[in-house]
């Protein structure tokens, strides 16, 4: 079916053909053991569109052990191999690419347009790491005559990845791909609001070559299936995307076991906008930086800090812009789609009503809304809160929504001060047509990546991460790979 048919389809029954509702466990889509199901939801209507299996310890223990016997299968597989299985994933991922987006779109409640683009991310993220599967060389070390020693670049082991909703499929993915070339094995804990692509993905691998076993998806709550698979002491690294609080709670429970861990954990990045910059390309920037998937993204540039001669332009071209962007169903490709569950809805909502009572200029919008094309739905408008104090609980606290948060300075220093000024530092934009400006500001700003005149610059071949309450270690780029391997080294008595 083409997308246009899946769509028609959807909008016609209210769910789709042939989505995976249970477990992927040792190459097969098998029921929970307690026989439990959840309902998963439409954003865009709010109403429910297919269950799929509530998991628990027995499931992941199950899991778990599957993949503990995968990791000696892939372990012992030729590295030529797994780049070969890699690469034929993402020949698998673009010719099924159309089905992938509708589904992430349908369960995300993002845009098609924006599904399609993290489909097609998420295929180079497994030809990326294809490539790195055959040249994860160790070295030889000089220690002199009567010595030979070298280092081996060893897969870590049995790898767990929690999953957020916000990218259900690009956040899988540059977890499970460097940790498949690398030889480690997978179970993956895909968001409770966002289970399907996850198990699409799982299946689509095992059609690639990759061994049963080898990647295990258990869908379920965090605490009925995250807790149990995290804990697990068979587990040897644990890759968290997600909230700060729920981060700390899986720092905590791993220690026990001394589990590696990579936190990839919330934002407040700033979009810095200094007064030589085009007034265009900042209105422009910060409009994608905050309103790209609803705000529902950890490095979204959820502060404007601009100089105050600039201030008043930019504000008015935002708040024009703001005003006619068109959101609904993601399926109908509008501008910006729906915020994933009412419960996150009513989060965003309470954040704003607290700057309402507050006496903070709302400029534009603040309000919960529906689809206006039905009525129904989890949408809340483009808003954009004006003149803010470095103290304000919407600069400091991550409201992960389409809220931009304004704040003004005079000089250099002030701005640096202001960029810096949350327990944040994941991610930060500079604009300014002078160089030395951006290259002062990138090398002071704390943040993981730092773009100057296109806040989303960047790709799948640069590292991502973040410093602080954003978390540790880094994922994407050849960097990716270290959470999955470690070294050893070997010495020869000659
Ligand atoms: P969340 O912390 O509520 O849930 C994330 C995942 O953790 C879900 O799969 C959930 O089921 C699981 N989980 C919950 N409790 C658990 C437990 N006790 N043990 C193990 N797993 C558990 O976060 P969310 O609300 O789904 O996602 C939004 C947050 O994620 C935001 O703060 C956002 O900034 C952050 N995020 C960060 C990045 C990044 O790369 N830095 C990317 C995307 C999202």
């Amino acid at each position: 079916m083409t997308s246009d048919q899946m769509i028609s389809t959807y909008f016609e029954t209210g769910t789709l053909p042939d989505l995976p509702r249970d477990h992927f466990i040792d190459g097969a889509f098998v029921a929970a053991d307690s026989g439990n199901r959840m309902e998963s939801f439409d954003a865009g209507t709010g109403e429910a569109f297919s269950d799929f299996a509530a998991g628990t310890a027995v499931d992941v223990d199950r899991a778990v052990t599957s993949a503990a016997e995968g990791f000696e299968v892939w372990r012992n597989t030729p590295p030529a191999r797994r780049c070969a299985i890699l690469n034929e994933a993402a020949r698998l991922m673009r010719a099924e690419a159309d089905r992938l987006a509708v589904v992430e779109s349908l369960d995300s409640g993002k845009t098609l347009a924006e599904a399609q683009g993290d489909v097609a991310g998420s295929a180079r993220l497994f030809e990326y790491y294809a490539g790195a599967a055959d040249k994860l060389d160790g070295r030889s070390v000089n220690l002199g005559n009567g010595n030979a020693a070298f280092t081996l670049r060893e897969p870590v082991g049995l790898t767990a990845h929690i999953v957020p909703w916000n990218y259900p499929t690009s956040t899988l993915v540059r977890g499970i791909a460097p940790a498949l070339a690398a030889g480690c094995s997978a179970v993956v804990k895909p968001a409770e609001t966002t289970p399907f692509t996850a198990l699409m993905i799982a299946e689509l691998l095992l059609r690639a070559g990759v061994p049963a076993g080898v990647v295990n998806v258990v869908t379920g709550t965090g605490i009925e299936a995250g807790a149990p698979l995290v804990t697990d002491p068979r587990v040897r690294h644990v890759t968290f995307t997600g909230s700060v609080a729920t981060g700390v709670g899986v720092m905590q429970n791993v220690a026990p076991n001394v589990t590696g861990l990579t936190l990839e954990l919330g934002g407040k990045s700033p979009l810095i906008a200094f007064a030589d910059a085009d007034p265009e390309a900042v209105a422009d920037g910060a409009f994608w930086a905050i309103f790209s998937n609803s705000g529902q993204i950890c490095s979204a540039g959820s502060r404007l800090v601009i100089h105050k001669d600039l201030h008043a332009e930019v504000m008015d071209l935002l708040v024009r812009k703001a005003q006619a962007l068109r959101f609904g169903h993601g399926l109908r490709n509008p501008d910006m789609g729906a915020v994933n569950s009412e419960r996150h809805l009513e989060q965003i909502a309470g954040h704003v009503e607290r700057a309402r009572a507050r006496g903070v200029e709302i400029a534009t919008g603040g309000n919960v809304a529906t689809d206006p094309e039905t009525g129904k739905g989890w949408f809340f408008e483009p808003t954009i809160l004006n003149d803010l104090a470095a103290s304000d609980e919407a600069v400091t606290q991550e409201i992960f929504g389409p809220v931009l948060a304004v704040q003004t300075f005079a000089d250099e220093n002030e701005a640096l001060a202001l960029a810096n000024g949350t327990d944040f530092a994941l991610a930060a934009g500079i604009y300014t047509k002078d160089m030395s400006t951006a290259l002062r500001m990138a090398q002071r700003v704390d943040a993981g990546q730092v773009t100057v005149n296109d806040y989303w610059a960047g790709g799948i071949e640069l590292p991502f991460g973040g410093n602080r309450k954003s978390g540790f270690g880094r994922e994407k780029g050849l960097e990716g790979l270290d959470a999955y391997t470690r070294s050893k080294s070997i010495t020869l008595a000659v």
